[in-house]
């Protein structure tokens, strides 16, 4: 749908910005406003989810950085009513803010401080494109993950999984019908540094077949006598 379309059946877009800081808070307004857009600002996180539910909202610009809860923890609190893509303002070069936010579920990030003609075409770039196209969405028999949430399922069943467990999956499935020594998983799941052996791996794998067969499922992790395991369909 083109940006004119979507404009005619619903009227400009609108979005839900929240940014403690006053000045700030105020040139995004003024920016958004400028641009066309129809704009509510909140200087919390308070409010927030009310206003996604409420309204017709096409895109949330959440500051990182924000007195009490920091903006990521509110991504969790949108994602919960709705799917509107979220765009995070993190302080420059902060990669593990970006990788948190990006985790919790954010879909975008721009970095601070804002040059307002990038953001402005990261909004309007993010508005034309629906954030669901960019989940990347990783499915092996009836395994789904979000690579983005880093959720993932059995068939309709969530599992719950420690962050090692997932990345665990995640290589598997993304590489299912591959087998792996032990050591290429230690590798690619622990990284290359890490100075344990195969037997972590046999116990991870084993967590991971008990929540992935804990509904009486067919086992999709097999073992490969004096190779190590591979991803596959039961045979
Ligand atoms: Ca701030």
């Amino acid at each position: 749908m083109s940006l004119l379309t979507t404009l005619r059946m619903t009227g400009p877009p609108r979005i839900v910005v929240v940014e403690d800081e006053r000045a700030m808070r105020e040139m995004l307004v003024l920016a958004f406003e400028r641009e066309g857009y129809r704009v509510q600002a909140f200087p919390t996180g308070a409010g927030l989810t009310d206003a996604v539910r409420a309204e017709d909202v096409s895109l949330v610009v959440l500051d990182v950085g924000l007195p009490g809860a920091d903006g990521i923890s509110l991504v969790p609190m949108v994602r919960a009513v709705s799917d509107v893509p979220i765009m995070m303002l993190t302080a420059r070069g902060d990669t593990p803010d970006k990788v948190r936010a990006l985790h919790a579920g954010a879909d975008h990030y721009v970095t601070k401080p804002v040059d307002l003609d990038e953001l402005l075409a990261r909004v309007a770039a993010a508005l034309r494109r629906p954030a669901i196209a960019e989940r990347d969405a990783l499915v092996f028999a009836d395994v789904t993950i979000d690579t983005q949430s880093r959720e993932a399922r059995r068939g309709a069943r969530a599992l719950d999984l420690t962050p090692r467990e997932y990345v665990l999956l995640e290589v598997l499935v993304r590489t299912h019908g591959r087998a792996f020594s032990k050591e290429e998983l230690l590798e690619r799941v622990w990284g290359i540094e890490y100075e344990g052996d195969g037997a972590i791996v046999d116990r991870y794998v084993s967590y991971l077949r008990a929540k992935l067969e804990a509904g009486g499922e067919a086992r999709l992790i097999h073992t490969l006598r004096g190779v190590g395991y591979v991803m596959r369909h039961a045979t």
